[in-house]
């Protein structure tokens, strides 16, 4: 029998009675098969299911601009809440270095809180057990964070309980509700925001630095502190970037998960996008800042 604690069952029930949107975070390659975990989100009873790459593009547009317009500054990307929280406490000089723009759950939650209505609760999911306390600091926008593992243990107990809804399995319930977007799919992986930055032409490789896993953060804020060229740190905390995060269950090696990833971005292209496909206009005036 499917035992979920309270934080578990209170999603179940907002799942039953309200409105709900699932904020898919870009790794569920790793643990799901694309389309079907579209179509699985809505038989549990999600409203609307919206990729995070959406997001993700936002912040992309949002650094190159503020790198470009501070050529003599150095910055470290905020995308990561336990990179962050670790300079706050850890490195306090650099704080001031970390972009001044919130995470890709926060700014999607954001938007389609005011896409979609406030009176839709937003269901985050992903491989990140940080994001939850993440999400009780911005509980305005976010109202739960989940691990991948805890959506599978959600979704096992509606089936066991009966509850999951009848979908009808057409096309448009196998696809994702707007702003669906292919560049930023890379993001979860270790330097994945440098490399779809460096493409743009912002930043060479030398100006640079990427780091993945907590063996190289030492590493990486010594090089950044002493060496002036370095314009930006892509940093993630977990091995792998986000497909080495605790809330997956994949136990595969690194490799086989980025190539997961890779097959979906693929896939995903030949998907005709939807009438709001990532455009910038969408989120004119949105706020993307970190919250202080
Ligand atoms: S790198 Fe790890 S801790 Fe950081 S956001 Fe990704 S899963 Fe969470």
């Amino acid at each position: 029998m499917v035992e979920l604690n309270s934080e578990l069952k209170a999603v179940v029930d907002a799942l039953n009675n309200e409105k709900t949107i699932c904020l898919l975070a870009p790794s569920f390659p790793v643990d799901f098969k694309f389309p079907d975990i579209i179509l699985d989100l809505r038989r549990m009873g999600f409203t609307k299911v919206v990729e995070l790459t959406y997001a993700a593009k936002l912040i992309n547009y949002k650094y190159i601009n503020i790198i470009n317009e501070n050529p003599e500054k150095q910055f470290i990307c905020g995308n990561c809440p336990t990179i962050v929280k670790l300079i706050e406490n850890q490195y306090p000089d650099l704080k001031d270095n970390i972009l001044d723009v919130t995470s890709p759950m926060v700014v999607m939650a954001r938007f389609v809180k005011r896409e979609f209505g406030n009176d839709y609760k937003t269901i985050f999911v992903g491989p990140c057990f940080a994001k939850k306390t993440e999400a009780k600091e911005n509980s305005d926008c976010v109202d739960y964070a989940l691990t991948f593992k805890e959506l599978i243990e959600i979704y096992d107990y509606c089936e066991e309980k009966n509850i999951l809804k009848n979908i009808e399995e057409n096309k448009a319930n196998r696809e994702f509700d707007k702003f669906y977007n292919d560049v930023t799919k890379i993001y979860p992986l270790g330097g994945g925001v440098a490399s779809s930055m460096i493409t743009k032409d912002i930043l060479n490789l030398e100006q640079v630095i990427v780091c993945d896993g907590p063996k190289c953060i030492e590493k990486a804020m010594f090089d950044f502190t002493n060496n002036t060229k370095y314009r930006f740190v892509d940093i993630l905390f977990c091995e792998g970037g986000c497909l080495g995060g605790p809330g997956i269950v994949c136990k595969d090696d690194l490799e086989t998960k980025k190539q997961r990833l890779f097959d979906y971005k693929e896939k995903s292209r030949y998907y005709e996008p939807n009438e709001n496909y990532g455009k910038f206009v969408h989120a004119f005036g949105l706020d993307i800042k970190r919250k202080k």
